[in-house]
């Protein structure tokens, strides 16, 4: 496990309890004061060290959040340990809960087909998902189930250390860069994601209800291919 140092709040709180004060209600607002400052600025950790297979092992039993009971399958993530190209979609659907496999059903067999059109085969990039575990008729994750589940997707990027991450639609886009932003503002630039290049492009869902995403699309990965690729 990484070494971490002690953030004041946590030195406060074992101070506190070396005083025997603390009161529930007290470790509750600690609690929420800590999640707030760890998201802010997360306490500074070595680089990432272990293989993604161990860290599967280690998460996949989760219960953190109650999407833990309706799942038939964890959906870690696929792809090559050491890919140049991560990319990250919002959850699993019914056919990766099934699975246990992301991206697998038909907006994964479109991004097959992008990944061909610039000459990659899935095994050569990396797949995640915001959230680990399919909620329930595919409806948005809710902000506590991404604030229990991201730290397992910040924890793959980093063993990855890939040159871009690929975020796929809004949630993954708002959620990696900490905003709450339509597509729109987050498409077209290139942000920065822990010294990583960061690009949102469309969902590949987005693109099987709407025809005429597919050509913006198409200009983003070409954008990536002549800037990671060659
Ligand atoms: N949509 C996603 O965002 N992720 C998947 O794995 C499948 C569909």
């Amino acid at each position: 496990m990484a070494l971490r140092t002690e953030s004041g709040v946590e030195m406060l709180e074992r101070y506190l309890q070396q005083q025997h004060e603390l009161l529930p209600a007290d470790f509750y607002i600690l609690r929420r004061i800590k999640s707030t400052f760890d998201r802010l600025a997360p306490p500074y950790e070595p680089p990432e060290s272990g293989s993604l297979e161990a860290y599967e092992q280690q998460i996949c039993d989760c219960m953190r959040c109650p999407l833990g009971k309706s799942r038939t399958h964890f959906v870690f993530g696929a792809g090559h340990p050491d890919a140049d190209l991560f990319f990250v979609g919002e959850a699993p659907g019914y056919q990766e809960d099934m699975q246990g496999e992301p991206f697998v059903g038909r907006a994964g067999q479109l991004l097959d087909d992008i990944l061909k059109a610039i000459h990659l085969q899935r095994e050569e990039v990396y797949i995640a998902n915001v959230l680990k575990c399919r909620p329930p008729e595919n409806r948005d994750p809710r902000p506590e189930e991404i604030q229990e589940c991201e730290p397992y997707l910040i924890r793959q990027i980093r063993l990855v250390a890939p040159k871009v991450i690929i975020a796929l639609g809004r949630v993954a886009g708002n959620t990696l860069l900490r905003q709450s932003s339509p597509l729109r503002e987050l498409r077209g630039k290139t942000w920065n994601y822990e010294d990583t290049d960061l690009i949102v492009t469309y969902h590949p869902a987005a693109l099987l209800r709407n025809d005429r995403l597919k050509r913006p699309t198409w200009e983003d990965f070409q954008k990536i291919q002549e800037k990671y690729l060659t």
